[in-house]
C-alpha cells in the first residue's frame, strides 16, 4: 500500500508520518497538516455495500493513516464505534419528503463531533505509543459548544492525557454548557472565557504556536496537541460517513451506480464540508457541495466574491456551533486551490491575521465551482424547523435547519433535482429551547428540562442518555478567564 506522508500548508514541515501529524495537531509554522496527495479508493463502491460502518471506516482510514498497523487501526475503530452509539448503523440515513438526512448525532454527546472525537483519543494514544512518547499529552481545545463535550467525553480518564477546554461564556446553549461543566474525570478542565469562539480559537492557536512555552512544557514532561478540526485525526474519520451515506443510497436503490449526489453541510470551521470534498477527490460521485452558513455568513460572501473578510460583527445565533468568523479548515482548501503552493497559502493566511481578510485569484476562484454557498437568517431557520415538523413530522435542530433552508434556496435557484444528503449535525435535544420556541413562542416560559419533556412528548423521540445524564448532575467546573489570560490559565493548571 502507498505510504501517505503529511506536510504543512505553510511549507515548513514535510514528510511527516500520520501518527506524528496527529500527535502534533497543528504544524510548527502555524499551518495545517495535509496529505501529500489525497488517496483514491482501492475497492469499488459495489464492494462497500456489504460492509458495516466499522469495516468501511477501516477501508478509508487505512489509506490515510499508513503508519498504523492493520491491528492498531482496527482496534481504534472498534473501540470508537461501539455501543456508545445508540444505533448499530452509527450514522443512519433517514428519508423524509425527498430529503435524505444523514443523522450524525447518535454518539454519546449527541452532535456530529462524536463521529471523529470518539476515535481521536484512541488514535492519539496509539500514536504516542508508536512514537515512544513519554510526555503527558495535553489536549487544548477551543469550542463553540459541541467539540468541547465530545472531546471531554473521549479523553476523560484516558491515561497519559489531560484535556483543557475553553468555551465562550455567552456563546453556547444552556444544554451545551451544562454538558461541559458537569464533566467528570481527574484529567479534565473546562474554562469559560469572556469573548467569542474566534477569541477562544485564536488563543488556543497562539498557545500551540508558542515556542518558549513548548520548551517549558517539555521540561516538565508535557506536550500539547489539539482536538479541534485542525487535527488531521479529526478530518479523516469524517470522510467515512459521506461514503457510507452514498453506499446506503445505492443499497436502498435510491440511486443508480455512479449517479452523483449533492451534499448539504451546515458549516462553521469548514471541517465537515472539507471531509466531503476529500471524499469527492477520492472518487465518491458528488456533484455540488452545498455550504450552509447562519448569519455569520463569511463563507457565503467568500464563495460569492472570492474575498474572505472577517471584519464584521459577530452574531450570536440559535446555531452557536456555527458562530465562527475564522473558518480554520478553509486553509486546507486554499492550499489545494493554489495547486499546493505553500508560499501563496502562507501569504494569504498572514493577510488574514494582519488585515482580517484576503482575496483569492480568479484562477483559484474558477476551481471552487464544486461549492455552492448560501446562508439562512435566524427567522428562516426558525420557520424551517416548524415547517419540517409540520410537513414531515420530523424534528430537526437549528444547525440542520440552516442546512435544509439553504437546500431549499439552492433548489429554487438552480432547479437541480440531484438526490441530496443533508448532514444532520445535532440532536434537537441539544438545542431544546430554540427548537421549541420555533414551534411556539409560548414555550419560552418553561424551564430547560420542562422543555425536554415536552419535546419528548411531541416528537416521540426518546430522550437521549446524554440529556438524562445532566438533568441532576453537579457542576464541577466554574473557572472564568479573560481571553488574553488563556496562556496563564493553562500554565496555572499544569503547574508551570
Ligand atoms: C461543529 C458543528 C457544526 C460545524 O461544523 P464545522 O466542521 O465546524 O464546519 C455544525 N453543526 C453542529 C451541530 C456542530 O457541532
Amino acid at each position: 500500500m502507498n505510504t501517505i506522508l503529511y506536510k504543512s500548508t505553510r511549507g515548513l514541515e514535510k514528510n511527516i508520518e500520520s501518527s506524528k501529524a496527529i500527535l502534533k495537531g497543528l504544524a510548527e509554522d502555524g499551518g495545517l497538516f495535509v496529505p501529500e496527495q489525497i488517496p483514491t479508493f482501492d475497492i469499488t463502491i459495489e464492494e462497500m455495500k456489504q460492509m458495516s460502518y466499522q469495516e468501511l471506516a477501516y477501508e478509508i482510514m487505512k489509506l490515510y493513516f499508513t503508519d498504523f498497523t492493520e491491528d492498531e487501526l482496527k482496534q481504534c475503530i472498534n473501540k470508537a464505534y461501539d455501543s456508545k452509539f445508540d444505533t448499530p448503523e452509527i450514522a443512519p440515513l433517514v428519508k423524509k419528503d425527498d430529503v435524505f438526512y444523514l443523522e450524525l448525532f447518535h454518539g454519546s454527546t449527541i452532535a456530529f463531533k462524536d463521529m471523529a472525537l470518539s476515535i481521536l483519543p484512541h488514535l492519539m494514544t496509539t500514536a504516542a505509543k508508536k512514537n515512544n512518547i513519554k510526555n503527558d499529552i495535553v489536549i487544548l481545545t477551543a469550542t463553540s459548544g459541541d467539540t468541547g463535550k465530545a472531546a471531554l467525553a473521549g479523553f476523560a480518564d484516558v491515561e497519559g492525557t489531560q484535556i483543557i477546554v475553553f468555551y465562550p461564556k455567552e456563546g453556547v446553549s444552556h444544554i451545551q454548557e451544562k454538558q461541559m461543566v458537569t464533566q467528570k474525570g481527574d484529567n479534565t478542565k473546562v474554562i469559560s472565557i469572556k469573548g467569542n469562539f474566534d477569541d477562544a480559537q485564536n488563543g488556543v492557536k497562539d498557545i500551540l504556536n508558542d515556542v518558549e512555552l513548548r520548551k517549558e512544557m517539555n521540561e516538565k514532561g508535557y506536550q500539547f496537541s489539539s482536538a479541534n478540526s485542525i487535527n488531521i485525526g479529526r478530518l479523516v474519520p469524517q470522510i467515512v460517513y459521506y461514503v457510507y451515506s452514498y453506499v446506503q443510497l445505492l443499497k436502498n436503490e435510491e440511486i443508480k451506480p455512479k449517479e452523483k449526489i449533492n451534499v448539504v453541510v451546515p458549516t462553521g470551521n469548514f471541517g465537515n464540508i472539507l471531509a466531503a470534498y476529500y471524499a469527492k477527490q477520492m472518487g465518491l460521485p458528488i456533484n455540488r457541495l452545498i455550504c450552509a452558513s447562519n448569519e455569520n455568513k463569511v463563507l457565503f460572501d467568500f464563495f460569492q466574491t472570492g474575498t474572505y473578510d472577517k471584519n464584521r460583527d459577530f452574531v450570536l445565533t440559535s446555531s452557536p456551533s456555527m458562530d465562527i468568523l475564522i473558518s480554520s479548515n478553509l486553509e486546507r482548501l486554499i492550499y489545494l486551490l493554489t495547486d499546493q503552493d505553500a508560499e501563496e497559502t502562507k501569504a494569504l493566511m498572514e493577510s488574514l491575521k494582519t488585515s482580517g481578510k484576503y482575496v483569492i485569484t480568479s484562477k483559484m476562484k474558477e476551481k471552487i465551482n464544486d461549492f455552492y454557498g448560501q446562508f439562512s437568517s435566524e427567522e428562516e431557520t426558525s420557520n424551517t424547523i416548524k415547517k419540517v415538523f409540520e410537513t414531515s413530522d420530523y424534528l430537526i435542530d437549528p444547525h440542520t435547519a440552516v442546512g435544509v433552508n439553504v437546500y431549499h434556496k439552492y433548489m429554487r435557484e438552480t432547479q437541480d433535482v440531484t438526490k441530496t444528503v443533508v448532514a444532520s449535525t445535532a440532536s434537537p435535544y441539544k438545542f431544546t429551547r430554540s427548537v421549541m420556541i420555533a414551534l411556539d413562542e409560548a414555550y419560552n416560559e418553561k424551564s430547560d428540562f420542562e422543555l425536554v419533556d415536552i419535546m419528548a412528548e411531541k416528537s416521540q423521540i426518546k430522550i437521549p442518555q446524554a440529556i438524562e445524564e445532566i438533568r441532576n448532575a453537579q457542576v464541577l467546573h466554574d473557572t472564568v478567564c479573560e481571553s488574553n489570560q488563556m496562556k496563564d490559565t493553562v500554565k496555572d493548571i499544569l503547574g508551570l
